[in-house]
C-alpha cells in the first residue's frame, strides 16, 4: 500500500502510527495475552500496563489518572459525555452546541434534536469564531450540557476554550470540550477542574484507530454509556482493547516529550508551506481565523477550481489532503464548517485541508510547492 513517494498532508484526518508506539503495543498483542480483570499474574501484569497508560494520557492533560475513561475513539467519547449529561437531571434536556462541530458532536445533537431534546445551535463568524455573549445566552436554567470542540478539524480554527469553560462553570452547568485534534498539538492543563468532560482519539496522535479516552472531572457525575461488566471503575464496561490502550499511553508520553519543538517545527513547514501556495497561487484565501489556529493545519480556497477534481489529480502525484473532512467526503454537500462561516457553495467546494504532522519534513514542502501549483494551474487551463 506505502508508496515510497507518498505526500501525506492530511494528518487531521488520521495518521502514521509511530514506531515506539508499536513497540510498545506488540507484546500486549503477543505474549500478555491476560485478562486484566483475571486475579492471576499474566491478568495483574496487563493491569498493571492499562493503570501505566492511564498515567501517561492524564500526565499530558494534567488531571488525575482516576479522571481518564478509556474508550474506542473520539466519538464513543464524545457520545458518552452527552449521554451522561442528559441522563443525570431529567429537568435539564437542553443542549447547546455550534454549527461547526464534526459530526461526532453534530449528528448527535440533530438526532437528539429529532428525538424532542432541544438544541440551541451558536453560530460563528467568517473567521469561523464564536461570539461569547451568544453563548452566555443561550445557556439556559435547563441547560444539561454545553458541547463545543476545542480546534476545528477542517481549519484548525482554535476556541477561546478556557473562557467558554469559565462562561459555562459560572452558569452552573456542564462543559464538554472535542478536544480531539488538540491534544498532542497544544499543551492542555485541566487541573483548574473548569472542564467537565474532554473527548481525545488516539489514531489523530500518532496511535491506531480504535481507541480513544473521555476525560470526566472527579466532581462530574457519569452515568455510563455502555453498561455492563465492572471495568473502567463500572463507567465503561467491555474487555479493554488492551494493547491499543497501552499505545495511547506511549502516543502520550511522546507527545508530552516532544510536543514543544514539534509545534514549533510544524509550524514552520505550515506556514512556508502556506505562504509559498499564496505567492504563486493566484486567487487562494485562507479559511479562518490564522491567529487562533492550529499550527499544523491550513485551509485554502483557490479560485474557480472543483476541489474533487484537486484530489485526483493531487492523489495521482502521491499527494494526500482533504476536500472538507474526510467524514463527509463522498457526499455532495459542501464542508458545513465552511458554509456555517458565511462562504459561499462555491468557496466551500473550491477549497481543500492540508494538515502537517510529525513525520513531514522540508522536502515534502518543498514537493507540496511544485505539484499544488502546477495542478491548479492545469486545471484552471482546462
Ligand atoms: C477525528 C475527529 C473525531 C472522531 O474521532 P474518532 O476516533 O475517529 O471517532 C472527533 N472530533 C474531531 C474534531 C476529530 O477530528
Amino acid at each position: 500500500m506505502d508508496s515510497p513517494d507518498l505526500l501525506y498532508l492530511d494528518n487531521n484526518a488520521t495518521t502514521q502510527v509511530d514506531p515506539a508506539v508499536l513497540d510498545e503495543m506488540l507484546p500486549f498483542l503477543r505474549e500478555h495475552y491476560g485478562n486484566p480483570s483475571s486475579g492471576y499474574r499474566i491478568g495483574k501484569q496487563v493491569a498493571q500496563a492499562l493503570a501505566t497508560a492511564r498515567e501517561r494520557v492524564s500526565g499530558l492533560l494534567g488531571c488525575e489518572p482516576s479522571e481518564i475513561l478509556f474508550t474506542s475513539c473520539g466519538t464513543e467519547s464524545t457520545d458518552a459525555a452527552i449521554h451522561s449529561a442528559l441522563a443525570l437531571d431529567r429537568d435539564r434536556q437542553h443542549i447547546v452546541t455550534t454549527r461547526v462541530e464534526h459530526s461526532a458532536t453534530l449528528k448527535t445533537a440533530e438526532i437528539l434534536a429529532r428525538r424532542g431534546y432541544e438544541v440551541t445551535w451558536i453560530e460563528v463568524d467568517s473567521r469561523g469564531q464564536v461570539d461569547l455573549d451568544e453563548l452566555e445566552r443561550a445557556i439556559r436554567p435547563d441547560t444539561a450540557l454545553v458541547s463545543i470542540m476545542w480546534a476545528n478539524n477542517e481549519t484548525g480554527v482554535l476556541f477561546p476554550t478556557e473562557d467558554i469553560a469559565a462562561i459555562v462553570r459560572q452558569k452552573g452547568t456542564l462543559f464538554h470540550t472535542d478536544a480531539v485534534q488538540v491534544i498532542g498539538k497544544l499543551p492542555v492543563r485541566l487541573s483548574d477542574g473548569r472542564v467537565s468532560f474532554l473527548s481525545l482519539s488516539g489514531h489523530k496522535l500518532h496511535c491506531p484507530k480504535g481507541v480513544g479516552a473521555l476525560y470526566v472531572n472527579k466532581r462530574t457525575k457519569f452515568v455510563p454509556f455502555l453498561t455492563g461488566g465492572g471495568q473502567e471503575s463500572g463507567r465503561r464496561a467491555g474487555t479493554e482493547n488492551v494493547a491499543s490502550i497501552v499505545g495511547l499511553g506511549k502516543a502520550c508520553e511522546l507527545a508530552a516529550t516532544h510536543m514543544d519543538h514539534e509545534a514549533i517545527a510544524v509550524r514552520a513547514l505550515r506556514d512556508r508551506f502556506e505562504n509559498g501556495i499564496l505567492e504563486s497561487v493566484s486567487g487562494t484565501q485562507v479559511n479562518g481565523d490564522r491567529e487562533h489556529r492550529l499550527p499544523n493545519t491550513s485551509s485554502l480556497a483557490f479560485d474557480a477550481i472543483d476541489s474533487e477534481a484537486v484530489l485526483l489529480l493531487l492523489d495521482q502525484r502521491g499527494l494526500c489532503c482533504s476536500s472538507g473532512s474526510a467524514c463527509t467526503t463522498g457526499s455532495l454537500h459542501a464542508s458545513h464548517v465552511l458554509k456555517a462561516m458565511g462562504f459561499s457553495d462555491n468557496r466551500a467546494r473550491s477549497s481543500l485541508r492540508f494538515s502537517f504532522g510529525r513525520f513531514n519534513s522540508e522536502a515534502d514542502v518543498d514537493r507540496a510547492l511544485e505539484i499544488v501549483p502546477e495542478v491548479i494551474a492545469k486545471l484552471r487551463r482546462s
